[in-house]
């Protein structure tokens, strides 16, 4: 096998010791991202050049940094001052890559770098990128599936490419991810993201070759097009992102139709004509909607559409690549909502930006289509970060040291914790404190005063929004990671006044190490009564209700608070007065 060869090549020229001990791969952190991109879609090639700042971030001076590309791009120069440093190249197995594998570049670094110092180093690479599923379909999805969500690629006709955890265009540093192995992958990728969230990345993008009506762009405020640039001279455009954030830094190239009407920037493909016009349509009563909850929409966003109607929709900060085939009303106006939170409402905490965002579509969908249909859409989001929640009580059940387990909303960076699980805290904060405290919580909130240094700012806005205490709730669902409630009814006791007034008791339990307000219905006949409770961790609340008829069932939970156990909600009356 040629990649066998090779590494033991290279084994005998750099020693045995080489790759076992002195390799730190996650050492360098590439605090500075400074990259000029010349793209030739015909030849589906790519040329860099630039420059970026590796800082050691690791407890041990290091004198060789890892650096890793595409394993279809080729390393072609790496200079430190000026100077041309040694460096191997070696083909590296990792499911961080659309490809499967990366090309990293041992590099010799001239002086060893002192734990929390950096230096800069001057870097060329160029190859190809083509559509490449190899890491989908090496673990059994058939090639077909595996394209629509591995559709990063280089081509005349279209062009897309996302950066780190999907095509390492840029260079990153970081151990094997491996898609077979559990939550491997999504480790490594959100470590990745973690170590990086505080990088600037600066990027100048260039076409040579493309077609006339191209249109270039990296982000919602940078875009090119041939017609503008003239015809002989390419299109180019800059992109920075500082700090970069949870931003995946992106591109895309294709004959776009260009809509944009301030602050969207709408991209679609010919043919999809009608598609495009949902988004436009919906533009007006989303801007309502999104400013009498989040403020005026300013900053501007983007979406774009896909050539192949099947690719699985992304988004990296502003830019929401999204198929306009469809001709899907209700999706486009769930996602414009999506996106102009995003410009209304800018924060550097991912459980904010993207929790408040996801948070509006479902109160859109409640808008459009009842408290049901926004549930729903909630319920989408459940299966996401359940598992993961089902593995923190289990350690919690066993008493392991909760530092080991689970992820604090307010710091992480998985996708399905800022994205799904912040969604439901959101909406949870909304039933407890009821929209007008929220709204204006949510309108006092400054970006640039949601400091590091002083976590509950988010908690002091709402609490003082909604005149109530809400420090058991963020502790148990933003500070902490405690897993999930577990609802059930302990006991009912119906009783009637001497009068003849129809009273129930109901007491309910939380076996989980969460706690949460939740509705629980009374089912009577003719009718049914919704109340709310608090259930603190592993406690009971009891409330007593009046009823106009006898009870005959209680259902707990409406679906609004995510629970690890929905099997345990129901309890019949009759059945256990029988
Ligand atoms: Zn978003």
């Amino acid at each position: 096998m040629k990649f066998l060869s090779v590494l033991s090549v290279l084994s005998v020229l750099c020693g045995s010791s080489f790759f076992a001990a002195a390799l730190e791969r996650e050492a360098f952190t590439i605090a500075k991202y400074d990259l000029q991109i010349r793209l030739e879609p015909r030849q589906q090639r790519l040329g860099a050049r630039g420059k970026i700042t590796l800082r050691n971030d690791s407890a041990h001076p290091q004198k060789i940094a890892a650096l890793q590309i595409s394993s279809s791009l080729n390393w072609r120069s790496i200079r430190v001052d000026g100077k041309v440093v040694q460096f191997v190249s070696q083909p590296y197995i990792s499911d961080i890559d659309h490809t499967g594998a990366l090309s990293e570049a041992i590099v010799t670094l001239p002086a060893e770098i002192k734990p929390k110092d950096s230096v800069e180093v001057e870097i060329g690479y160029e190859g190809v990128i083509a559509l490449d599923a190899t890491r989908l379909t090496r673990v059994g999805v058939p090639e077909e599936i595996a394209q629509h969500t591995s559709w990063d690629q280089i081509s005349s006709s279209f062009t897309a490419v996302r950066g780190a955890g999907y095509v390492a265009w840029y260079p990153i540093t970081t151990e094997s991810a491996d898609f077979s192995e559990g939550n491997s992958l999504f480790e490594v990728a959100d470590r990745w993201k973690a170590r990086e969230a505080g990088s600037d990345f600066k990027l100048a993008l260039s076409l040579q070759g493309g077609s006339v009506d191209a249109i270039l762009l990296c982000g919602a405020e940078a875009r090119g097009s041939s017609a503008g640039a003239g015809r002989d001279r390419g299109i180019r455009v800059e992109c920075g992102w500082s700090p970069l954030g949870t931003v995946t830094p992106t591109f895309a190239m294709a004959e776009y139709v260009d809509q944009s009407k301030a602050p969207l920037e709408l991209f679609s493909l010919p043919g999809h004509e009608k598609g495009a016009a949902k988004y436009s349509n919906a533009l007006e009563p989303a801007m309502k909607f999104v400013s009498g909850w989040f403020g005026q929409p300013v900053a501007p966003v983007a979406i774009a559409d896909f050539s192949d109607p099947h690719s699985a929709p992304f988004e990296s900060g502003t830019l929401l690549m999204a198929s306009m085939a469809a001709e899907d009303s209700k999706l486009a106006g769930i996602n414009l909502v999506h996106e102009l939170v995003h410009s209304a409402l800018p924060s550097s905490r991912p459980w904010v930006y993207e929790g408040l965002a996801h948070f509006a579509e479902a109160m859109y969908r409640q808008e459009q289509g009842g408290r049901q249909a926004a549930l729903d859409l909630l319920g989408l989001h459940r299966a996401a970060f359940l598992d993961s929640e089902k593995e923190v009580a289990a350690a919690a059940q066993k008493n392991v040291g909760e530092k080991n387990v689970g992820q604090p909303l307010a710091g992480t960076f998985d996708e399905t914790y800022y994205r799904s699980k912040a969604a439901y805290v959101w909406w949870m904060l909304r039933d407890m404190t009821g929209d007008d405290a929220l709204k204006q919580a949510i309108r006092e909130y400054r970006p640039e005063d949601d400091k590091d240094n002083d976590p509950k700012y988010v908690e002091r806005l709402i609490e003082s929004a909604a005149k109530r205490d809400l420090g058991w709730f963020f502790d148990d669902w933003v500070y902490r990671d405690r897993g999930l409630p577990d609802f059930r009814v302990q006991s009912v006791h119906p009783w009637k006044t001497d009068k003849g007034v129809q009273f129930i008791t109901v007491t309910l339990e939380n076996l989980g190490h969460a706690g949460a307000e939740v509705p629980f219905t009374i089912l009577f006949e003719g009718g049914e009564i919704t109340k709310r409770i608090e259930v603190r961790a592993k406690g009971t609340a009891t409330t007593r209700v009046e009823l106009p008829e006898a009870a005959s069932e209680i259902v707990v939970n409406d679906g609004s608070v995510p629970e690890s156990d929905m099997t345990n909600n129901v309890f019949l009356i009759g059945a256990q007065q029988k």
